[in-house]
């Protein structure tokens, strides 16, 4: 059984941790993808099951490192925490793998929604209620 092809299951027990952490909004792929020093497309390859952590300890420590610091109140635990009290109403849901609602993340020179589950980007606006808008549909 052993180093034929690593152990997998530790590897998707991994990416469903690392899921978890996306799905309740703590981190997006990119920036997974930036804390580990790997490829956005490569994250994503995990997320959608098509591929494999190649360096799964380098995950396991991130996702420690996110354990520990949600565990110590900084992070929100599910969506109690709302970054931008203003907007009327929920994202809707990613138009693209539709498993995750949209968030509106600050980006370089304004705003834009982000999908927590596949990374996809919605337009960029000036003010997160315009990118709340564009994200869906109406802007
Ligand atoms: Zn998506």
């Amino acid at each position: 059984m052993r180093g034929k092809r690593g152990i997998p299951d530790e590897r998707d027990a991994l990416v469903e941790r690392l899921r978890e952490f996306i799905r309740v909004g703590y981190v997006t792929g990119s920036e997974v993808a930036r804390r580990i020093d790997t490829r956005n497309a490569a994250v994503y390859a995990w997320l959608k099951g098509e591929a494999r952590p190649g360096n799964p300890k380098r995950l396991a420590d991130f996702l420690d490192s996110l354990a520990v610091e949600s565990s110590s109140g900084i992070a929100p635990t599910g969506y109690e925490y709302k970054p931008y009290p203003t907007a009327p109403k929920q994202p809707r849901p990613c138009p693209f793998c539709r498993k995750a609602r949209g968030t509106i993340k600050k980006a370089r020179g304004g705003f834009q929604g982000v999908c927590p589950n596949c990374g996809a980007i919605g337009p960029k606006r000036d003010t997160p209620d315009d990118a709340f808008r564009a994200w869906n549909g109406k802007g």
